[in-house]
């Protein structure tokens, strides 16, 4: 084991990444000190709490348990020493726009047999599928997520390549999905994750075929509280390693470098011996370093495929909304044209695939009572026209929207309401466009082409978060802090004890 004792560290940037590396340093001696330019920790994962209605801004779905159970006991502890877990049943409903609905539950019989009514032998090609995705989850995680290959020589080692042999690792997953099932609306159930890789089902390599595993074997789950109480876990669990944080306190520049950086903030500078970015890179990059210590130039972060932003609606309502599920996907029968308006031809989308969170329907603490909580969330292009009277007029046509499709109409019981679009994220979070999730998942911004954890240009500067390996979502960026954490280790650790 290796300590960092007598290293200082700021964190810049308190998102999941920012507090899971925080507590891997602190764990490791070092003096850890986070700073959050926001009024609350957690960044994407921030929480809105408003007249009894409380609501997760960002992530809603509790996947892959396996990456938190890990987490946790790196430290001696379990996800249950914090929070405790229901399984949901069923995992999501989706309403396809042409009357049509399914429920996929956590019973893989059940769920074969739904595959079965659109499809012969769709219900066995969806075991075999999941079996491959299950093999790729676990040979992916293992070799090429917990493990940070950073060059090109470190694919082209046997090892590697034996390991990698069985990943279908190129291609798109349209193709991928092609093999095993023709039914257009089985297709997309098979896709629908690549939303959460800010991806399309035609810029997103095959590798992203393990989602499905993740989706259907490893199960959804809510953390009771909900995703609030995973930050408030983290922030504890850090604060328990010594972990300091400051909230409204963002970082203006970073100077210097190992043992004699300067972080300016508004409250006075900050001179610890280390310093890691959990503030979004080209943020960090072209706002707070001086040109010669970026290690990548404007055309770069021009020239990157950004995730999509979202316009979201947080609704408090009278009454319930029992059609929806806790997780609810709406989808038109063609979504290639809401595809092409995010990554091809920007634009607002006409014809709109979205997602719908209601948590009351699992949670009685976060709505008054005889009130439920939900939001809406529509993936949208980054850099969009973003005005409040275009916001309105779209507000407007997703609440007929979901009053035609799901038989849930909430124009006329909404007490509460708050959007948050393009603008929100940008200036809420320093994104890039406004990004809800930051460099999308393309095979060219995967593994080791996506900026790198330890800066080429400025030592005692590291970097971690979506942005980085192994990429976007809460558990990925929860393996992001190890990373980085590891990263600082090899470069300054010292046999414990010295
Ligand atoms: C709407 C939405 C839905 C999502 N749904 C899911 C989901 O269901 N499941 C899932 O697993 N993931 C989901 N995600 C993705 C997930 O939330 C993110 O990938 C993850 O939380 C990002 O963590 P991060 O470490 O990159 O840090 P971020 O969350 O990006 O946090 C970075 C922090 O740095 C701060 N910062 C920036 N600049 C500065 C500065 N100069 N000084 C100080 N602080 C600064 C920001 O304010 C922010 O708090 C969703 C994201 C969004 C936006």
């Amino acid at each position: 084991m290796q300590s960092l004792a007598d290293e200082s560290v700021v964190v810049i940037g308190a998102g999941v990444g920012g507090l899971s590396t925080a507590c891997y340093l602190a764990d490791a001696g070092a003096d850890v000190h986070v700073i959050e330019k926001n009024e609350q920790l957690g960044g994407r994962a921030s929480r809105l709490e408003e007249d009894g209605f409380r609501f997760d801004m960002g992530p809603s779905w509790y996947l892959m348990p396996d990456v938190f159970e890990r987490f946790f006991a790196d430290f001696d502890r379990t996800p249950s020493d914090y929070y405790e877990l229901t399984h949901l049943d069923p995992h999501y409903r989706i309403f396809f726009k042409d009357d049509d609905a399914v429920d996929i539950t956590p019973d893989l019989e059940r769920t074969k047999r739904v595959f079965e009514n659109y499809e012969d032998g769709a219900g066995e090609a969806l075991e075999r599928y999941l079996d491959k995705s299950r093999e790729n989850y676990e040979v992916g995680m293992k070799h090429f997520v917990y493990e940070d290959r950073t060059q090109l020589r470190d694919y082209l080692t046997l090892d590697v390549a034996r390991q990698a042999r069985g990943l279908s690792l190129l291609g798109s997953m349209q193709g991928h999905v092609e093999n095993y099932f023709e039914h257009p609306k089985l297709q997309q159930i098979m896709q629908y994750t690549l939303v959460f890789l800010g991806g399309s089902p035609t810029n997103t390599p095959a590798l992203y075929n393990l989602m499905s595993h993740v989706d259907f074997n490893l199960g959804v789950w809510y953390p009771e509280g909900g995703i609030g109480a995973v930050i408030d876990a983290l922030v504890d669990l850090g604060r328990e390693l010594g972990v300091t944080y400051d909230t409204n306190r963002p970082a203006t520049a970073i100077k210097g470098r190992e043992g004699a950086f300067l972080v300016d903030t508004p409250q006075g500078p900050l001179r610890p011996d280390l310093v890691v970015s959990n503030g979004d890179y080209a943020h960090t990059e072209q706002e707070l370093l001086p040109p010669e210590s970026r290690g990548h130039d404007a055309d770069y972060w021009e020239s990157r495929t950004y995730a999509p932003s979202a316009f979201l609606l947080y609704l408090g309502v009278e009454g319930d909304v029992d059609e929806l599920a806790h997780h609810t996907l709406v989808l038109p029968t063609n979504w290639e044209d809401h595809f092409e308006q995010i990554f091809d031809d920007p634009a607002w989308p006409d014809e709109p695939a979205y997602y719908c969170c209601v948590p009351s329907e699992t949670d009685d603490t976060v709505a008054p009572d005889g009130h439920s909580a939900l939001f809406v969330l529509v993936p949208i292009a980054p850099g969009l026209e973003d005005t409040p009277e275009i916001r309105q007029e779209y507000r407007d046509q997703i609440l007929v929207d979901i009053a035609t499709n799901t038989g849930t109409d909430l124009r006329d019981r909404i007490v509460f309401e708050e959007q948050f679009c393009i603008e929100d994220f940008a200036s809420r979070y320093n994104s890039y466009d406004g990004t809800a999730l930051g460099l999308a998942h393309t095979l060219r911004q995967t593994a080791l082409f996506r900026p790198p954890h330890r800066s080429k240009e400025v030592d005692g500067l590291y970097f971690v978060g979506g942005d980085t390996t192994p990429g976007i979502g809460m558990p990925m960026c929860l393996i992001s802090g190890e990373l980085t954490a590891e990263t600082v280790l090899e470069d300054y650790g010292q046999p414990a004890g010295q």
